[in-house]
């Protein structure tokens, strides 16, 4: 962090300055110039506010030099890391997975004719909301428990592992039986007291992006989870909210480069909340995988029309089938396979 003090600055002030920095840990080294002193500290500053610093009257600038998150930061881990789903890796340089399902879990006999399209085109993860955060209180909420219950009967007969949304601390036990990889939804991106909680789980963690947050708001999101003990973060972007109406949101892809540049972990794409229309997913889809995405996360129907969410953004089986199909020679062209 780099600190200039105003014009003017009375010493004892400056050294007040200084000592509270030491106090702290940090080892603080002081360029005093005839009208500006400006500090550098050296040390651990990711407990360091700086707004608080800013407080002080007698500062006139603050700069963040370093990234305010350790653990997800790739400075302190170099490699990739490779997030293990009941068997299925996601992240690292070869395999692009490949996640499919419902927005909402309707029942167990769609569940299940739903994950074996999946399976067969290739997915190898079966998505399925039990617990919706829909807008209106008056939309379907999700048929919770029934639904998560209907998701592992569909594992069983598909071996395909399972991710749900999480959107409540009284479901963890729950999840933690049954589900596979836990989604934690844009809508609660900044639930902090839920990403503590999720943060001393034992399932693998899928973080999509909040509706309107910056990347950066977004690892530090991953940062409390990572800090509670549960290292197993993949991100997730589904699109954020802009001025634009032709889309539902805006697919903003440049994050694929800057979260692989920043962090050392997964992340995936879902272009269908990123767009919300089926139309299109697949491009988007195609342009993910070029763009170096560890995986794709798409709403599967097979009669979106009637889908009980999210219908306008669902593929139907075939259309998911081509999408796979269509990416395996772009993965392969940039070295990956799907
Ligand atoms: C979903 O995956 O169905 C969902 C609600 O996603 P998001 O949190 O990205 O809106
Ligand atoms: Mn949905």
């Amino acid at each position: 962090m780099i600190i200039s003090t105003k014009r003017g600055t009375p010493q004892e002030e400056l050294q007040k300055i200084i000592s509270g920095f030491e106090a702290q840990g940090l080892s603080v080294t002081l360029i005093q110039g005839t009208d500006y002193n400006v500090f550098g500290l050296v040390g651990d500053t990711t407990k360091l506010d700086e707004k608080i610093v800013a407080a002080n009257p007698w500062v006139d600038s603050v700069t963040r030099v370093a990234a305010p998150y350790k653990k997800a930061n790739r400075l302190f881990h170099q490699e990739d890391s490779v997030i293990d789903v009941a068997g299925i890796k996601i992240g690292g340089k070869e395999k692009i997975v490949v996640i499919g399902g419902p927005c909402s879990v309707e029942g167990e006999e769609s569940t299940i004719e739903i994950a074996k399209a999946v399976k067969a085109a290739g997915g190898s993860m079966l998505r399925g909301g039990a617990y919706k955060p829909r807008t209106s209180p008056y939309a379907f909420q999700g048929l919770g428990t029934e639904g998560i219950l209907d998701m592992v009967k569909a594992r069983e007969i598909t071996g395909l592992p399972i991710v749900s949304e999480l959107m409540s601390e009284d479901r963890i036990d729950e999840f933690e039986e049954y589900v596979d990889l836990v989604q934690i939804g844009a809508r609660n991106m900044q639930n902090f007291q839920l990403l503590k909680a999720v943060g001393k789980m034992k399932k693998p963690v899928l973080l999509k992006r909040g509706l309107a947050n910056t990347i950066e708001e977004w690892i530090m999101s991953a940062e409390y989870i990572m800090a509670g003990g549960n290292e197993n973060v993949i991100f997730c972007e589904r699109g954020i909210r802009t001025f634009e109406k032709y889309t539902r949101n805006t697919l903003d892809l440049s994050v694929i480069p800057i979260i692989k540049e920043k962090t050392h972990l997964p992340i995936i794409i879902d272009p269908s909340h990123a767009t919300g229309n089926w139309k299109y997913v697949e491009s988007m889809s195609l342009a993910a995988i070029a763009a170096g995405a560890d995986g794709l996360i798409i709403e599967v129907h097979p009669d979106p029309e009637h889908a009980w969410s999210d219908g306008a953004q669902s593929l139907k089986p075939d259309r998911f089938r081509e999408v796979i199909e269509k990416g395996r020679p772009i993965a392969q062209v940039i070295g990956r396979n799907l």
